[in-house]
């Protein structure tokens, strides 16, 4: 199951590649279909079977050999570990497909915001659309409706002090497509525990001061230069998601 979770995993970053191409510029991801970006060769299903196309043609358009980048490449293969991941650590029932909504959301998001230093409104809207209604069936199918609650705390909760920070540093930092993400972030991380929200919100301050800093350190980066903080955010709710819960047991029984 982890394995056909996976694969699933690589059909849906063949599409995310599709998605951050096209949502920064405002187009459609259903219409038209893939194409060469300098040939226009219009993509057919040998073009588009996740990393084994891309291995086959060496990363390059089949008619006019101009490199696509490895962008496919790392897309499909994060999502595809991302999607494994969940899948071995909620196992066969609701919770898996409903997280992996969110790890599709937030791969897609964090790549966006690396390039172009914006969270597009409309993938977190589609992300917490999809994943909602798919945490209310785990829910309820689990005999856990409580969870439903924790999760609209655990929203309340990080968009408050997002939404705070935001405030208090008006805007510098941080933009205010942090502040949409952060119920998204919030709700999936309060469906586990509402304690683990604070936690993931740590884990994405941690993860940000320390690569800031580094980048600092080796001159890629001055003190104004704007490191895009959606993917700290992101990277720490995953691994909140996974661990978040240890990392609470180990401080709470010493
Ligand atoms: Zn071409």
């Amino acid at each position: 199951m982890i394995v056909i979770t996976a694969l699933y995993g690589l059909l849906i970053g063949s599409f995310l590649t599709v998605v951050v191409d096209r949502v920064p510029r405002g187009a459609s991801v259903v219409h038209p279909g893939s194409a060469c970006g300098n040939c226009g060769l219009r993509l057919g299903f040998r073009d588009l079977v996740p990393v084994f196309s891309w291995l086959a043609l060496r990363g390059r358009c089949r008619q006019c050999h101009t490199s696509i980048g490895t962008e496919p490449l790392v897309l499909e293969l994060s999502t595809a570990f991302l999607f494994g991941l969940t899948a071995w650590e909620f196992g066969f029932s609701w919770m898996t497909p409903a997280y992996c909504v969110l790890m599709a959301g937030l791969v897609a998001l964090s790549w966006i915001d690396l390039k172009t230093q914006r969270l597009p409104r409309p993938i977190t809207y589609w992300t917490a659309g999809l994943g909602a209604p798919l945490l209310c069936v785990a829910a309820l199918v689990d005999g856990e409706p409580q969870r439903i609650w924790m999760a609209a705390l655990g929203a309340a909760i990080a968009y408050a002090f997002i939404g705070g920070l935001y405030l208090i540093t008006r805007g510098r930092g941080m933009g205010f497509g942090d502040v949409v993400l952060a119920p998204l972030l919030g709700m999936y991380l309060g469906f586990l525990n509402p304690g683990i929200v604070p936690v993931g919100l740590f884990f994405g301050f941690f993860i940000g001061a320390i690569v800031s800093v580094a980048m600092m350190a080796f001159g890629k980066a001055g003190m104004k230069t704007a490191v895009p903080f959606g993917p700290f955010l992101a990277l720490g709710t995953v691994v909140a998601v996974f661990v978040g819960q240890d990392y609470i047991d180990l401080i709470f029984t010493r």
